[in-house]
């Protein structure tokens, strides 16, 4: 007999479920038992509940599914601050030198330092997508798939790669980039060794090389095989700015849309980055195949890339989530705030105060994130049977308490407090801290290695 499950009842705040009916109380409960969500509902939760080991009272607190993150580059975290007045190509060569030196102790760093700041902030759900393996530095996925389950947030390792070095007409360096065969080899071991397929699973893995300037057209086709072939997803950049829609059309004759479709690379296992130059027949490619997109609109914006065409892909029927992308071109690393910057950029432009609401806002950072993970069934919204991945955010004090409508709040106040936030029914963070991981250490750790990296680069003396 298993023994029967202990249940976490939290009630008395305001509830948005994000549910298919956009489901909201503005006094409810939630009973999480086990690992799951058990009942959610309005008013206080039922009475005579066995097995209760935490009442948590939630008044003055919005109570939300777990913010998703889908797209990021973690490694980045120890390279913020630089190249900070430039576009997507400029940034990138000027970047690679140093990214072709990390190791594994630096990646190690930058993922707990990557996590811990979007888990502090409501993030349940991340993923990374890595795509720089130099020779001989030691199991960088394995350092990564480390951090994740050491913060005890779930988790998706796109293994990414990079095969087309200048000498074959692409952007990296050719030191910085892998074979064909080393990068699909090594894809397919970390599949073997960590995806977990299973419901609830912690750890996925998906094939992810770079995009289409660093990456051959064998590289895309027969990544996508292996994905097809493995039951994994696929991930990669996609259509970001208009030098990489001009690249295309010279190396390949088409557009990013077409260039990725000829290879495999629409279908509703596949989620892309950014999508910002899309003409209305790519937004009508990716409705029809239900390609996914990870909007990340203050990456778009640093790099100057473009404003993504976010309304008109949900009107079409896109499944869109929310990413932070990597925080050498977001240094806050923070999801909670793409809410606001989403709403805010899908706004920019004459007669746009309505393009995106805050109650979109929230659904991109929660179920639209889920469904682009390929788990919506799982995580995502506050429904019974659905797995306990949820954030109890403070409302009631000087930042937030003098607005009525809670989701209002969230969206455009300040950044919101995390109060608790539980991954499977166990708590991440508590009053604003992380309980899985020691945020001081983290601190120094990432600095430590940041510093590394700037002397082994030669960016430092
Ligand atoms: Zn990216």
């Amino acid at each position: 007999m298993t023994a029967p499950a202990e249940r976490i009842v939290i009630e008395n705040c305001a509830v948005a479920t994000v549910d298919a009916d956009g489901t909201e109380y503005p006094a409810g409960h939630l009973v999480v038992a086990g690992d799951r969500i058990e009942s959610v509902g309005p008013g206080p939760a039922p009475a005579g509940l066995e097995g209760v080991v935490r009442r948590v009272d939630g008044t003055g607190h919005l109570l939300t599914p777990g913010l998703v993150n889908t797209h990021h580059h973690f490694y980045q975290w120890i390279t913020r601050g630089l190249a900070t007045d430039h576009n997507l190509f400029d940034w990138l060569v000027a970047l690679y030198p140093t990214w072709a030196r990390i190791d594994e102790a630096m990646t190690h760093a930058a993922a707990q330092g990557s996590l811990a700041m979007m888990a502090r902030g409501g993030v349940t759900t991340a993923m990374d997508h890595h795509y720089v393996f130099p020779r001989g530095t030691g199991d960088l996925s394995g350092s990564i798939i480390r951090a994740a389950a050491g913060m005890g947030v779930r988790f998706t390792l796109a293994r990414g790669s990079m095969d087309r070095g200048e000498s074959d007409g692409g952007l990296p360096p050719d030191f910085a980039v892998e074979t064909l065969d080393d990068a699909l080899a090594a894809t397919e071991e970390t599949i073997d060794k960590h995806h977990d397929a299973s419901f609830g699973a912690m750890t996925r893995i998906a094939v992810a090389p770079c995009s289409p300037f660093s990456v051959s057209t064998e590289l895309l086709r027969q990544g996508a095989e292996l994905a097809r072939r493995k039951g994994v997803r696929l991930h990669t950049h996609g259509s970001e700015t208009v030098e990489e829609e001009q690249f295309c059309r010279e190396l390949f004759g088409m557009g990013p849309t077409d260039y990725f479709e000829s290879t495999g690379w629409l279908g509703e296992d596949v989620w892309m980055a950014h999508c910002v130059h899309m003409a209305d027949s790519d937004i009508a490619a990716f409705a029809r195949t239900r390609t996914g997109v990870a909007h990340c609109p203050s990456s778009n914006a640093r790099l100057a890339a473009g404003i993504a065409r976010v309304p008109d892909m949900l009107a079409a029927g896109v499944p869109v989530g929310l990413g932070v992308d990597g925080t050498a071109s977001n240094e806050s690393g923070e999801l909670h705030t793409e809410l606001r910057n989403a709403l805010l950029i899908n706004r920019l432009g004459a007669h746009r105060e309505a393009a995106l609401t805050a109650r979109q806002a929230l659904r991109l950072g929660t179920y639209g994130g889920a469904r682009v993970l390929g788990r919506a069934g799982e995580i995502g919204s506050l429904e019974a049977g659905k797995l306990a991945d949820l954030v109890l955010w403070r409302m009631d004090t000087l930042a937030h308490a003098s607005i009525a409508d809670p989701v209002a709040a969230l969206v455009l106040g300040a950044a919101a407090p995390v109060t608790l936030s539980l991954v499977n029914g166990r708590p991440v963070v508590e009053d604003g801290r992380l309980v899985t991981a020691d945020e001081d250490a983290i601190a120094r750790a990432t600095r430590e290695q940041a510093r590394r990296l700037a002397r082994i680069a030669g960016l430092t003396g």
